[in-house]
């Protein structure tokens, strides 16, 4: 394979999927809720099947689908967007990722990541020839390190890839905190590529804050989001991103040499689902606070030291009260010891030692299944 793949190996939720398969184990690994997002909006597709949304959508996606982002930008966010210029739809957020990567940074570009980074972030910077400088958010609340972002910044500094709320830490960046990151921004010029895809999914009284709403960030800031997880559709692959028209015209340079145009019968149910199912969304998140704090609960009744998330749907833990001391041989070995499958930070982590004992969990699934989870991991002791 060519040396842009080099040290990429296998993303550790195809060798977890593989492993949760092989074993029949409860699948609390790659992140994807086991209860469908609302029957409405699969009769979207239906109906879109049935009335020739079957060849090609623009480039750019659906108008219709277009403007639903940018009435939902304008709606929560307050951002004003044109539909025909500042949105593009992607093969999911993943896509926009790599059209952004691809689209906004030339080889040697200096690009900063927060770490544990979601892993297509590394390996698309790679593929681009960026070089990544991760600044590590630490156990056991990671926060922002002000100062060692600060320092992380070099004259080839062009780029940051921001994800807030925060996977798989769970932590959902403060407006201060964004701020901090808007002005270093500002001071040097810097590109921020911004994914939100889990922007509706906070709890308690935390707050998302889209940076691209700060002074002087909307003419810097692409921001990306997906139906995955607002929805609970992660199959059908429907993400966005957002920006001033300069910006989306690059990730647009990139995306259509990538797949040109994604999949058109599910971009106008995507589009009736921004417009229609706020309500939705609210439960979703209502439903999902709950299930994050039966399956923390039931982490730290087994004795992890467990890192309550402020937002996405997974939650850390540390697994050295169990006596364990490496994330990755936990999570190796725990399929075939007790039938759970977990995701290890520190594949995420340029720093290993950072992540070496702390292991995600996600919650995205129906009670009884957390129940036998939890269950199955009382094995363990
Ligand atoms: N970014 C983050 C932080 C994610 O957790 C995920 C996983 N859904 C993605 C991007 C990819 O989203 P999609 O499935 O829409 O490609
Ligand atoms: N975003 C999901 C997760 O972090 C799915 C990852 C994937 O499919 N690559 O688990």
């Amino acid at each position: 394979s060519s040396e842009r793949l080099d040290g990429l190996g296998t993303t550790i939720f195809a060798e977890m999927g593989a492993a949760a398969a092989r074993t029949g184990s409860v699948n609390l690994g790659q992140g994807f809720p086991d209860t469908d997002g609302p029957r409405a909006v699969v009769e979207r597709v239906e109906l879109a099947l049935r009335t020739g949304h079957n060849q090609y959508a623009p480039g750019r996606g659906v108008p219709e689908l277009r403007s639903a982002i940018a009435a939902h930008q304008r709606r929560h966010h307050g951002v004003e967007l044109d539909p025909e210029t500042q949105v593009v739809a992607t093969t999911g957020a993943t896509e926009a990722i790599a059209a952004a990567v691809l689209g906004l940074v030339d080889p040697g570009d200096e690009v900063l990541v927060l770490e544990p980074y979601y892993d297509s972030y590394a390996a698309m910077i790679q593929m681009a020839g960026g070089i990544r400088r991760p600044v590590t958010l630490r156990a056991p609340h990671f926060r922002l390190p002000v100062e060692e972002l600060r320092a992380a910044v070099t004259p080839r500094t062009t780029a940051i890839l921001l994800n807030t709320p925060h996977n798989p830490t769970g932590s959902v960046l403060t407006a201060d905190e964004v701020g901090e990151i808007a002005r270093l921004a500002r001071e040097h010029d810097l590109v921020v590529i911004s994914d939100e895809v889990y922007e509706h999914l906070t709890f308690d009284d935390h707050v998302h804050v889209p940076i691209a709403t700060l002074p002087g960030m909307a003419e810097r800031t692409v921001t990306i989001s997906s139906a995955g997880k607002t929805f609970s559709f992660t199959g059908w692959k429907v993400g966005w991103a957002t920006g001033p028209a300069d910006l989306v015209d690059a990730v647009m340079g990139a995306k259509q040499f990538m797949t040109y145009t994604s999949g058109s019968a599910f971009q106008p149910a995507v589009a009736w689902a921004l417009d229609h199912c706020d309500d939705e969304v609210a439960a979703l998140r209502t439903d999902l606070q709950a299930r994050r704090d039966q399956l923390c609960a039931g982490l730290d009744r087994l004795g992890f030291d467990v890192m309550v998330p402020e937002g996405t749907y997974f939650a850390t833990t540390d697994v050295r009260p169990l006596g364990f001391t490496d994330g990755l041989e936990f999570c190796r070995a725990l399929p075939d010891r007790v039938g759970v499958v977990a995701i290890p930070h520190q594949v995420f982590h340029d720093d290993v030692e950072a992540g070496r004992p702390l292991v995600r969990w996600a919650f995205c699934k129906r009670e009884s299944v957390i129940d036998e989870a939890l269950e199955r991991l009382s094995g363990l002791a």
